[in-house]
């Protein structure tokens, strides 16, 4: 019997994951296709209760439903389970797996950023939803000494704090309100700036200005594209990279949870470069809507790259 395996997000159109995962499985000989599955929150419930059926093997979640999938499974491996975040299910049976491959995939991500240099010990971070959450366990668990959270909505940040209660008892873990003045002075103070939040996945449109962003920084955007924001961020003289990398990785782990056989990392990132060619698209693959510019044609001041 084929199997299946499905990402659930709302959206999911176009995905980069289809095109690497599906090339993964025809590559290893595995009998399975990779299906995109759209679902509002409210579809949510029933999507999962699907996936108990013989002939799924697993899925990706994806924004927005990283949290809101934790109750509906029936284990949480531990990086699940400390995250409070889902973006893999693998099967037992009929019994769903919760586990979290995009902790993995930032640690891959941030070890390429920060480079030769010393691990940092200060970041700001951008955002409080699910991914990240991957990214505040992955800091605390690399020896960051403090974080801050700023949130739009500043109770998910302070939820977020809350719930990493014991795993950040030993350093500093802060949610701040979201104020350019604040963010301002925590860039001043920092090393490491992730963004976190969706910003900038629809839309040329960057979370903070890019006159607050200091020189020197470190820059991650989850976001898999050149966004607006790092663009800033390396006129601003910080070194920054998108999310490919983080996807690739919670790719190629998630790939090895459901097939038991190591990911073909080369022809996975080939996949994904070739997908990407075909217009601008977001770290999990939701696409923007816009053709990607040319250098000659990005936008100039403060957008400028270079
Ligand atoms: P969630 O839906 O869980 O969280 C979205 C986050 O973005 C929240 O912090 C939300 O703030 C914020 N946000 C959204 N819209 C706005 C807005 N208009 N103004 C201010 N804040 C906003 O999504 P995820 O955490 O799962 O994903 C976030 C981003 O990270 C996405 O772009 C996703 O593609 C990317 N990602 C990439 C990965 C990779 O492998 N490269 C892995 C995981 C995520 P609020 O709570 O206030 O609504």
């Amino acid at each position: 019997m084929t199997k299946r395996v499905v990402l659930i997000g709302h959206p999911v159109a176009h995905s980069l994951s289809g095109a690497m995962q599906q090339a993964a499985f025809d590559d290893q000989g595995i009998d399975a296709t990779y299906e995109l599955w759209d679902r509002p929150p409210l579809g949510l419930a029933d999507a999962v209760a699907e996936l108990r059926g013989d002939d799924f093997l697993g899925a990706n979640i994806t924004i927005p439903h990283k949290e809101r999938i934790v109750p509906l499974v029936d284990r949480l491996t531990d990086e699940a389970h400390v995250t409070g975040a889902v973006n893999t299910i693998t099967k037992e049976g009929k019994r769903l797996i919760g586990h979290n491959t995009d902790v993995p995939g930032f640690r891959v991500a941030l070890d390429r950023l920060v480079g030769k240099q010393k691990m940092p010990r200060f970041a700001v971070v951008l955002g409080a939803g699910g991914g990240a959450r991957a990214v505040v366990y992955g800091l605390i668990t690399e020896g960051f000494q403090r974080i801050v959270v700023f949130n739009r909505h500043l109770h998910r940040a302070e939820g977020l704090v809350k719930h990493f209660g014991r795993s950040a008892a030993h350093m500093e873990l802060k949610a701040m309100p979201w104020h350019e003045s604040i963010i301002e002075s925590e860039l001043a103070k920092t090393k490491v700036l992730v963004n976190a939040t969706s910003i900038g996945l629809a839309g040329d449109v960057s979370p903070i200005h890019g006159e607050i962003i200091p020189p020197e920084l470190l820059v991650l955007d989850l976001i898999y594209n050149r966004t607006r924001f790092l663009r800033e961020a390396e006129a601003a003289g910080s070194t920054v990279q998108d999310g490919e990398l983080m996807l690739l990785h919670q790719g190629a782990a998630a790939f090895t949870l459901w097939t038991g056989k190591p990911a073909p990392l080369e022809l996975m990132q080939r996949k994904l470069e070739e997908a990407r060619a075909g217009g601008v698209r977001s770290a999990e693959g939701e696409p923007t809507g816009e053709p990607e510019p040319k250098a000659e044609e990005q936008p100039t001041g403060a957008g400028a790259a270079d």
